[in-house]
């Protein structure tokens, strides 16, 4: 099954990507978390998108669609993938048209941007191996230590909270056209995000089901 998870940051997309991933053992492939990859081994491409992602802007199609293009050609990508952070512009989205990928549904988790302030807030990032907590709604066992790995978990730099508010604008400017994109296709769905992550988790395994 190939599946986009469409969504604000902080709506909770890497939590129900990484839930879809063990269900049906497909990868879950995340730009940012690609990108924040290469910038933390000091790649050409990580420099190049650090600016970018640090002021809460888009990194320059180009350079995304370019990362997508070799990440769906690997050999565990052929049976099919969930796409966490992309397509992120119209543009993106006809890129993997054009790509020929036959995409199965589009995931829009919806959630309010004041909701999604208040969580960011929370969030936490694991700096060695990038697995996501929240202070209230996803604890790690011991604070600040990451579960899955015993790295360092940490406040993102583009999670502060003007950093949060230009990501919103730039969402609701260049990405939420992409429900409109979709829905005209009759592949998408909306979940609505829940206050308890595990209604959310419920009601996108019904989505991907459905
Ligand atoms: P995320 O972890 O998905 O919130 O992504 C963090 C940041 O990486 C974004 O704010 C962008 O700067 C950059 N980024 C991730 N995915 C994309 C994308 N598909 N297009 C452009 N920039 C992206």
């Amino acid at each position: 099954m190939k599946l986009i998870l469409l969504g604000a940051p902080g709506a909770g997309k890497g939590t129900q990507a990484e839930v879809i991933c063990e269900h049906l053992q497909i990868p879950a492939i995340s730009t940012g978390n690609m990108i924040r990859e290469a910038l933390k081994n000091g790649t050409e491409m990580g420099l190049k998108a650090k600016s970018y992602m640090e002021s809460g802007a888009l990194v320059p199609d180009d350079v995304v669609i370019g990362i997508i293009k070799e990440r769906l050609a690997k050999e565990d990508c052929q049976k099919g993938f969930i796409l966490d952070g992309f397509p992120r512009t119209v543009p993106q989205a006809e890129a993997l048209d054009a790509m020929g990928v036959e995409i199965d549904k589009v995931i829009d988790i919806e959630v309010a941007d004041e909701k999604i302030e208040q969580r960011l807030s929370g969030r936490r990032v694991c700096e060695k191996c990038g697995a996501s907590y929240h202070v209230d709604f996803k604890p790690s066992k011991v604070s600040g230590v990451c579960d899955k790995c015993g790295g360092a978990t940490v406040v993102r730099k583009d999670d502060e909270p003007a950093t949060v508010r230009d990501r919103l604008k730039t969402y609701h400017a260049q990405t939420e056209p992409l429900k409109e994109y979709y829905a005209k296709t009759g592949k998408l769905v909306i979940v609505e995000g829940q206050e308890e992550v595990a209604d959310t988790t419920r009601l996108t395994l019904a989505a991907v089901e459905g």
